[in-house]
């Protein structure tokens, strides 16, 4: 189905990054990756997803705080791949602490990756979009762009910060082939989340899966975690033409999370 298309994912060496990766390889998307730490193990990932159809992978390893190194993946993906097609703006991190606790360089290194990045990345792709009259972008918010935690101020800012950019930049591309969505997923066991899984079990001195089972139980009526395959079947629907009058939605995938 995305045969000839490239799609660039942030943050796609670990976690959802890289199951929307290979789900949009197996659909014959050529794929550019991003992220920190090993690249090669996830590169042969994606490519054994999107074997069958014969795709490309591509790696850029610039760091989403920085404007500069962003203008520098956008302009590798536009000479190796001819630009991007399907951009999944993923990448993020994580702090929980009171607002009066919190780091600030922390507060800036949130905003920065969870939100400011999903602005350089469209400004420098929705261009090329455009011109072709067709593009998807996809960003992946969270339950927290649509409601709130406690000790989660930056992020719940910057999710809050990424829903309503989807929406405007929804609205300016509305009369063309370009739409663009958020995803808001529940909770997905990755490592970002495993790292306030064992700060739980730590803090409470109980068992891991027990810390487990308390975090779902607090928040995710379902008792499930999303994982990362399911929110990369999803980008890939909003991928295809049954897609194309779907734009500016914040679309939960979180056990029932913000029903309640
Ligand atoms: P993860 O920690 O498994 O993966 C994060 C990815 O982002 C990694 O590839 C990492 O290298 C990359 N990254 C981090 N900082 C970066 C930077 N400065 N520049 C480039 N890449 C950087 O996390 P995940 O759980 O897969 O989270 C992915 C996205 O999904 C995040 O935006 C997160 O907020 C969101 N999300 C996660 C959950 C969850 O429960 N896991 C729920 C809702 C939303």
């Amino acid at each position: 189905m995305l045969k000839g298309k490239t799609a660039l994912v942030t943050g796609s060496t670990s976690g959802i990054g890289l199951g929307v990766a290979e789900c949009l390889a197996a659909q014959g998307a050529n794929v550019v990756l991003n992220g920190f730490g090993d690249a090669e193990g996830p590169k042969a990932q994606v490519a054994a997803a999107g074997k069958a159809h014969g795709i490309r992978v591509g790696y850029h390893g610039a760091d989403m705080s920085k404007p500069a190194e962003i203008e520098a993946m956008m302009a590798y993906a536009a000479s190796e791949f001819g630009g991007v097609d399907i951009l999944v703006n993923n990448a993020g991190i994580q702090h929980v602490a009171n607002v009066e606790d919190f780091p600030v360089e922390k507060w800036d290194a949130i905003i920065a990756i969870n939100l400011s990045s999903a602005f350089h990345t469209m400004r420098l792709a929705i261009p090329t979009m455009r011109a072709k009259n067709w593009g998807r972008v996809i960003n992946i918010a969270s339950a927290h762009g649509l409601v709130a935690s406690a000790q989660k101020s930056a992020y719940v800012a910057a999710k809050h910060g990424i829903v309503g950019l989807t929406k405007a930049t929804a609205l300016e591309t509305a009369t063309t082939g370009v739409t663009v969505n958020a995803i808001c997923p529940g909770w997905v066991l990755t490592p970002l989340v495993q790292k306030q899984i064992d700060a739980r079990a730590a803090a409470g001195k109980l068992p891991v899966e027990e810390a487990k089972r308390q975090l779902l139980g607090e928040k995710q009526p379902s008792l499930q975690f999303t994982t990362p395959q399911q929110l990369g079947e999803l980008a890939v629907f909003l991928c295809s033409a049954a897609g194309d009058n779907i734009k500016g939605v914040a679309w939960a995938v979180d056990g029932g999370w913000t029903a309640q």
